[in-house]
């Protein structure tokens, strides 16, 4: 009966509570070998969760373009496209500064790796790929083949095809407008789709949370625990403190609902490890709950998916400090200021997907000529701050998506302040 008054965020909230309790006490009940591991964990657990995931990833590609089209065919200024464009690579570029500075300001006080003993790593225990040039970077941001970059769920050169597709469309004159009244009821198809799957989210987080913990090396956790509490701490006090504040400063709304509102786009975060797959529930979110015209939001939300990942940048932050007071080596200002720019940077060619934020932290470490093996010692406690710094990433994505939508005149103040919406 309860239940039933639950809202959609209530519901969601609860699957993941219980989902953790759940995996938590099969972790402490030590099911490894079991049958429960075989048939539950890794069978109906492994298959609801999966399957969610795999049912959200579904809609990333066709929401992306379809929204991005209609909202850039939609644009009656052309030159707003640069506009939004520039003010969200600048602001996500800010913040993600903002965030890695923080926590380079906190580990460098809570000093994590001290009174540490912990054993190397042997010299091959990690091995990175070099980064791509950035010139590359660039160069890859226009598909050869926009039918091959969806397949591969390629995010920037979805964007760019998607924007010229919609830029052309707004100057077709008449084609361009019949087709637009297609775009806009697929759009419309999508996001219905979205929401029919939120249906069944509560049981999707739920089972993902449930696998997570029964799986989770908790010994791991404790015996990394101030590495994992700065890194923790400092994420939690970026997205509860900082990010409320950058919004109030920068458009004078009310950070209250906006947290309220962002609670179940968390949550799905937190659960699937991934901005990516958070993609439609965050633009659904942005558009109907936040108040955000879609022509913001199809290019921020998606955008900022890709380039902007401000937790991430938190745990690189942190662990560079850590890292380094392991291994003893004294870290210059020069350098600390090297981590910054690299981090920055880096987040801009790093997909919105599980555990990536390890693999850019090889790039940071080769940056300031940290040994890279070292990201051996907290690859076992990586998954739950994985978990943690992808809801801050999808926050700071729709942060920055609000501020710039009231900047242009494209947010619904009174959705925005309705607590019901
Ligand atoms: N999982 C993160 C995301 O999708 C990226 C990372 O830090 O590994 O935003």
């Amino acid at each position: 009966m309860r239940l039933k008054k639950l809202g959609l965020t209530g519901k969601i909230l609860t699957g993941m509570i219980a989902g953790a309790i759940v995996g938590f006490i099969l972790n402490k009940v030590g099911v490894e070998g079991t049958a429960i591991q075989s048939l539950l964990v890794d069978g109906v657990f492994r298959l609801m969760g999966d399957m969610f995931i795999a049912s959200l990833m579904m809609l990333v590609v066709p929401l992306v373009f379809f929204s991005l089209v209609v909202g850039t065919s939609s644009l009656s200024d052309p030159a707003m496209l640069g506009r939004l464009g520039g003010k969200a690579i600048f602001l996500y570029l800010l913040t993600t500064a903002v965030a890695i500075s923080i926590a380079l300001i906190v580990a460098v006080k809570v000093q994590p790796g001290m009174g540490m003993n912990l054993e190397l790593p042997p010299a091959d225990a990690f091995t990175v790929k070099d980064a791509p040039p950035f010139i590359d970077v660039l160069l890859n941001m226009v598909p050869r083949n926009p039918v091959e970059a969806m397949a591969e769920g390629n995010m920037l050169q979805i964007i760019v095809f998607a924007l010229l597709f919609g830029v052309a469309i707004a100057v077709s004159g008449e084609p361009g407008q019949r087709l637009k009244v297609v775009f806009e009821d697929v759009n419309d198809v999508i996001m219905k789709l979205v929401v029919m799957l939120m249906y069944v989210a509560p049981y999707g987080v739920f089972a993902l949370m449930a696998r997570v913990f029964a799986d989770l090396g908790l010994d791991m956790v404790l015996s990394l625990g101030k590495y994992f509490g700065t890194v923790f701490f400092v994420l939690i006090f970026h997205g509860f403190v900082i990010y409320p504040l950058m919004l109030s400063a920068m458009s004078r709304l009310n950070p209250r609902h906006f947290l309220r509102k962002m609670m179940n786009v968390q949550t799905f975060a937190f659960s699937i490890s991934s901005s990516n797959a958070t993609i439609p529930v965050n633009l659904k979110n942005a558009e109907q709950r936040l108040g955000v015209d879609n022509s913001v939001a199809s290019f921020t939300i998606p955008l900022g998916a890709t380039i902007n990942m401000d937790g991430t940048a938190i745990m690189q932050g942190v662990a560079t400090v850590f890292i380094a007071q392991i291994y003893g080596i004294d870290l210059t200002m020069t350098q600390y200021l090297m981590v910054i720019a690299t981090a920055t940077l880096a987040s801009i060619g790093t997909a919105g997907v599980p555990g990536v934020g390890l693999i850019m932290l090889a790039m940071v470490f080769q940056q300031v000529g940290l040994p890279v093996e070292g990201i051996a010692l907290i690859i076992g406690v990586d998954r739950l701050l994985d978990m943690t710094r992808t809801a801050v990433n999808v926050t700071g994505d729709a942060m920055v998506t609000t501020v710039i939508a009231k900047s242009e005149g494209k947010l619904d103040e009174e959705v925005y302040n309705d607590p019901k919406a």
